[in-house]
């Protein structure tokens, strides 16, 4: 971990990336995007039972209020076509209306 530099050069994609990984522009507001980097680190780097609950109520209210940005996937033999949220990794089948 580096203190050097600004908080730009270790922001990461998930904050600054003005593109999905698909190339499709992202509309997310930055702000909602640093939630959800706080809530990744804080998923996978709580050391107390405060910061494990901090990221269980900020993960639910992050996901109650998503504003999905959705991520086409056309399907294959072993998945029907469907599209994932970029954010909250929700999944709506494309084809549900059989
Ligand atoms: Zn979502």
């Amino acid at each position: 971990m580096t203190w050097m530099g600004s908080w730009r050069e270790r922001a990461g994609r998930i904050i600054l990336d003005p593109h999905d990984p698909d190339g499709v522009p992202i509309d997310t507001p930055r702000d909602r995007r640093w939630l959800w980097r706080i809530e990744a680190t804080l998923t996978t780097g709580a050391t107390t039972d405060q910061q494990r609950l901090l990221a269980r109520d900020l993960r639910e209210y992050l996901r109650e209020t998503c504003e999905h940005h959705w991520r086409p996937y056309s399907g294959d033999e072993h998945v029907s076509a469907h599209a994932q949220c970029l954010w909250c990794n929700q999944v709506r089948w494309l084809d549900s209306e059989l």
